[in-house]
């Protein structure tokens, strides 16, 4: 499989240099040159098989030619038999036809798991088998951290950086980062906000004379293997809803645009979903897409759903690439009058096609709560804010009440109890077993000020187990 850069300049990389690399060098982003399709049939074959069964089959052409079929099956073995569930990602019914997709029996309770658990994994095969070693930068909103930090401390040949915003983070996030220990894993907590973070982690990669020839690699959903082990979760739940002979629904609380893009694409691979819905807070520029076509960046607001907190979707160029004919150079036109202007529009029938198969709602903290509350009172189940805002949208944009409609359950509701408690639930949230002490553990971070050189000069003083480059 090759793999070719939404702005048509940057060369085509196989399977195991684009796992290695950040953004392309034209400043696009890797997607697949041709995408595998599955029939109906094939799809139909794979009803009941195990999580990383499943995942072996859906991934294995994207990892074609670079990593051999049976290291392949035995990371996957090892990646998803470390989740906390039986089913990997089990589906609990809320209501008729509707069901929550719980992506968090993770080891650190949030859906980037599924991909940053691989990520590591394939990584340190990668990495061995070259006798490399790189540096990682990335930037969190909370979730992808701890989860890359967690992915990746164990892999030998990676030195780890993780920027979050300073007190902009939830405790139960900052703790399952800053109390995890090792020489190869350095926490930066930076004086300013999320995007301010992205804009360190996108510079860096730019110029990257300060990591002294040691290579940068991606953690953030620019990364392709990010997306490509999250297309595996929708051919599982639409499996297990009577798919593929019967379409499926999904609601997916959207930030980056990440995990939604690994659903559009679970389509284009011949997965029957009849709607994909893009649910965001407050910051809601991709609401304001695809009820308006208007892409405009506008002032961040910290809400209760802070790892959908972000101004700009970074992933959002994948589809845009798709929306005009895989056109490298219109991409690279768009996203030139976004950096000048902040904001575009595309031309109508671009958005009316992306419109047949995406509806969108912003839903406000107020709704939030809400649906939390209902939810609750309901079934029992306590949500998450993301996944509340998914509930909400759901119940808002669904088309048809005969389709199932699968929600993403993107958290675990411990990670965000200042949701929970204004929402007025009453019920006592533990954490999981392996977390029961967190908050009595030691942390360690380093908080910078906003400002890339001070930045790098920490990573190149640190980048090579806790010594200089
Ligand atoms: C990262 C995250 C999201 C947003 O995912 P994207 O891929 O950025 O759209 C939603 N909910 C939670 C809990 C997250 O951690």
């Amino acid at each position: 499989m090759r793999y070719i850069s939404t702005r048509g300049q940057a060369p085509a990389l196989n399977f195991e240099d684009v796992l290695l690399a950040g953004l392309a060098s034209d400043g696009g982003l890797y997607v697949p040159e041709n995408l595998p399709r599955f029939t109906q049939e094939e799809i139909a074959s794979w009803a009941g098989l195990p999580y990383h069964e499943l995942a072996f089959r859906v991934m294995r052409p994207f990892v074609a030619g670079s990593i051999a079929d049976a290291d392949f099956k035995k990371i996957l073995e090892e990646t998803y038999g470390a989740f906390a569930h039986a089913a990997v990602a089990p589906l609990r019914q809320l209501g008729s036809n509707e069901w929550v997709l719980e992506l968090f029996h993770g080891p650190t309770l949030a859906f980037k798991d599924f991909a940053l658990q691989l990520l590591g994994r394939l990584l340190d095969h990668v990495l061995a088998k070259r006798n490399e070693r790189v540096v990682i930068v990335g930037a969190t909103s909370g979730d992808t951290g701890s989860a890359a930090i967690e992915g990746c401390r164990r892999c030998d040949n990676v030195d780890i950086f993780i920027l979050h915003p300073h007190q902009r983070v939830s405790e139960v996030q900052r703790r399952q980062m800053t109390t995890i220990f090792g020489e190869n894993i350095h926490n930066i907590a930076i004086e300013g906000n999320f995007d301010d973070c992205q804009e360190m982690v996108k510079a860096s990669f730019a110029d990257q004379s300060f990591l002294k020839g040691t290579r940068l690699v991606a953690v953030n959903s620019i990364n392709w293997a990010r997306i490509m082990a999250q297309i595996v979760y929708y051919f599982h739940a639409a499996l297990q809803l009577g798919g593929p002979a019967r379409s499926v629904a999904f609601s997916v609380p959207t930030g980056n645009f990440g995990d939604i893009f690994a659903g559009y694409l679970a389509r284009n691979m011949g997965l029957p979903i009849s709607q994909l819905i893009v649910a965001t807070n407050r910051n809601d520029i991709l609401h304001r897409f695809m009820s308006g076509n208007q892409y405009v960046k506008e002032t961040l607001h910290a809400t209760l759903s802070p790892s959908m907190d972000i101004m700009v979707s970074s992933n959002f160029e994948r589809l845009l690439f798709d929306l005009h004919g895989r056109n490298g150079a219109a991409i690279a036109e768009l996203m030139a009058n976004f950096k000048q202007g902040g904001g575009f529009s595309v031309e109508q029938d671009r958005w009316t096609e992306a419109r047949k198969l995406f509806d969108s709602l912003a839903v406000s903290d107020e709704q939030t709560c809400t649906t939390i509350a209902e939810v609750f009172a309901s079934t029992g189940e306590v949500l998450d804010p993301h996944t509340a805002i998914g509930v909400h949208a759901a119940r808002e944009c669904r088309r048809s009440l005969d389709t199932p409609m699968v929600v993403l359950g993107t958290a675990h509701p411990v990670k965000f109890p200042e949701a929970v408690e204004k929402a007025g639930v009453g019920k006592a949230l533990e954490l999981p077993a392996h977390l029961t002490d967190l908050f009595e553990r030691e942390e360690r971070c380093t908080v910078l000020a906003n400002d890339l050189k001070v930045v790098q000069g920490f990573v190149s003083q640190h980048g090579n187990r806790g010594k200089p480059l």
